[in-house]
């Protein structure tokens, strides 16, 4: 017999998730607190961009969603102290693109909207606020009083996710100490189709292309302190600050557009399959630090990986069924933690010991072609490291 699923969070993991169990016979409860709302700022982009790799847009493709998006077939990547300089070009690995920047709000809509039309995803508006499984089946008690039974619980409830606090769940911490300052920049140069990433000892500057040749969105990464003084700016200082930190790769920054900063935060749930009928996944199963744009596409492979699984098995409380998944999806956002880790802290490395150790490590980097393309293809998720089957 085939699971009713029930999912809590209809942000992109969620909802990608309902969608792609529905097209495989499954019928979704989907559970979400609140629409989304399309959000554009001045500029007339969404403030909040994320850069999806080749893999997602796939995954995105088969459930029939692809929103406009501006693609990036080089990136560059140099630092403040030292003269390491890092490009990557789609050629390099025989593609068009290394991948493609979306305002995030139009492609929650599209989902949103895709589920609404679905026969086989119900959507219910609430908050959860208990949970009960058993042998048998799991129990979701919203707040107005209604009573979700499924089969299958998926817990897709974003970093600071209900269901992993209801059920008490552990989670191991990466102490990340940033704010990221997000905003949308008009530059006076042709942004060239390049996502550029400058890392400044407080944190990496990236500036991402949007469809406007001469608009990017920014993700500044830095301490709480200095976000705050940003925050402060007027537009006019700020303009002048963010062209010094870009070295003006793209010439004078002409204009931003509201800036609104994110709390940075590093973790992973110590367990995310804690019973046989629950799962979790998305940023409710681990979060990274976005200077690798790699969030919501660590979350996208567990969407795509647990369809593989339940393409096989229609019973997903199944014993023992989501073991070998949970293994790799931990693994996977382990090292994913520990290198963006790991790259925070030799790029924040400032002095000459620092900058040695970089200049040394992208040399013989740049002269490993082979060992490039590998890293530039793990990256668009295209990888064995990223789909191990
Ligand atoms: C500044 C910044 C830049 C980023 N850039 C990138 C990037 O370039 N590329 C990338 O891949 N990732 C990026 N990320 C990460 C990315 O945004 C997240 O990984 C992604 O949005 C997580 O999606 P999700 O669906 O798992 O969670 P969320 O987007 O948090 O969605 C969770 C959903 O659950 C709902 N919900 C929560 N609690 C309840 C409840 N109790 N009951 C019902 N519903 C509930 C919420 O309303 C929400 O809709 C970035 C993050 C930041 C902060």
């Amino acid at each position: 017999m085939t699971s009713k699923v029930a999912i809590v969070g209809a942000g992109l993991v969620g909802a990608t998730a309902a969608l792609a169990l529905a097209q495989k016979g499954f019928a979704v409860e989907l559970v979400e607190r609140q629409p989304p709302r399309l959000n554009r700022g001045g500029l007339g982009v969404d403030i909040r961009n994320v850069a999806l790799s080749p893999a997602s847009r796939t995954l995105l493709n088969s459930i029939g969603i692809w929103p406009a998006a501006a693609h990036y077939d080089r990136m560059v990547v140099w630092e403040q102290w030292g003269g390491s300089r890092l490009e990557f070009s789609a050629t390099e690995v025989q593609r068009k693109e290394l991948g493609w920047i979306v305002e995030m709000s139009p492609l929650s809509r599209d989902l949103w909207m895709a589920c609404q039309a679905s026969r086989d995803v119900h959507i219910t508006l609430g908050d959860i606020t208990a949970i009960h499984n058993t042998d048998d089946q799991v129990s979701l008690h919203l707040g107005d009083g209604k009573v979700i039974t499924a089969d299958f619980l998926l817990a897709a409830d974003g970093a600071r996710s209900t269901v992993r606090r209801l059920l008490k769940l552990a989670t191991v911490q990466t102490p990340v100490n940033q704010v990221a300052l997000a905003t949308v920049v008009k530059t006076e140069f042709r942004h060239q189709h390049t996502a550029w990433q400058r890392f400044l000892v407080d944190g990496p500057l990236a500036l991402l292309p949007a469809p406007d040749p001469h608009l990017c969105s920014v993700v500044w990464s830095q301490s709480p302190e200095t976000g705050q003084r940003r925050m402060t700016l007027d537009d006019t200082d700020f303009l002048l600050e963010i062209t010094k930190a870009t070295e003006a790769c793209l010439g004078q920054v002409q204009a931003v557009d509201q800036r609104v900063v994110f709390p940075l935060r590093q973790q992973q749930v110590k367990n995310c399959y804690p019973h046989p009928r629950i799962l979790l996944i998305g940023d409710a199963m681990r979060v990274v630090h976005p200077l690798a744009g790699l969030g919501v596409n660590l979350g996208f492979e567990d969407v795509d990986q647990l369809v593989k699984v339940a393409s096989r098995q229609q019973n997903l409380a199944f014993p023992d069924l989501w073991r070998r998944f949970a293994r790799q999806r931990q693994a996977r956002s382990r090292a994913m933690i520990g290198t963006l880790d790991m790259l925070k802290r030799v790029y924040g490395l400032g002095g000459p010991g620092g900058t040695l150790l970089r200049n040394t490590g992208v040399s013989a980097f740049n002269a490993l072609p082979a060992l490039k393309r590998q890293v530039m293809i793990e990256a668009m998720g295209l990888g064995p490291l990223s789909s191990p089957d």
